[in-house]
């Protein structure tokens, strides 16, 4: 089970909007603790494909350093990965499984249809590079766990 904050899940929805009709990616950081996995930020990230921005991503290798150093700082780990699929299901597709490496990590993919996100899924990466698979994880969405302004 993954657990985002209401907030971090329109964050990386509207990215998946905004991006379209490229996918966007980025990574995630939180907490792991007896299976339970909870987001504490979202970092949005270059998607480098320009080649094939449209239905590939690819995310530059010195944002994922810098994220392992600012989840460290934090006392945090990266737990996951987000991009979109335009106009597509939020399936993860061969390419995405082939090019995820980090066992143990969360995959969500938010599909966008004609620039509206709709389904947002998440895939947790098991096994070995050499017998590797997605297994679909449920997304729970908590209130947001700080308030925005200060009230009084
Ligand atoms: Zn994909």
């Amino acid at each position: 089970m993954l657990r985002i904050s209401k907030a971090d899940y329109d964050l990386i929805r509207w990215e998946a909007e905004h991006s379209y009709p490229n996918e966007c990616c980025g990574i995630i950081l939180g907490t792991l603790e007896g299976g339970q996995r909870t987001v504490t930020m979202t970092l949005k990230c270059e998607n480098a494909r320009s080649d094939a921005a449209h239905h590939r991503y690819s995310i530059p290798p010195e944002q994922v350093v810098a994220a392992l150093k600012l989840a460290r700082s934090r006392a945090e780990s990266i737990i996951g990965f987000y991009h979109s699929h335009p106009d597509c299901p939020p399936r993860y597709s061969t390419t995405d499984l082939t090019e995820a490496h980090w066992f143990g990590c969360s995959y969500v993919i938010t599909s966008v249809d004609h620039g509206r996100a709709s389904a947002t899924d998440s895939y947790l990466l098991v096994g070995s590079e050499d017998r590797k698979k997605f297994l679909a994880e449920e997304i729970e969405i908590v209130a947001n766990s700080q308030p925005i302004g200060v009230a009084l």
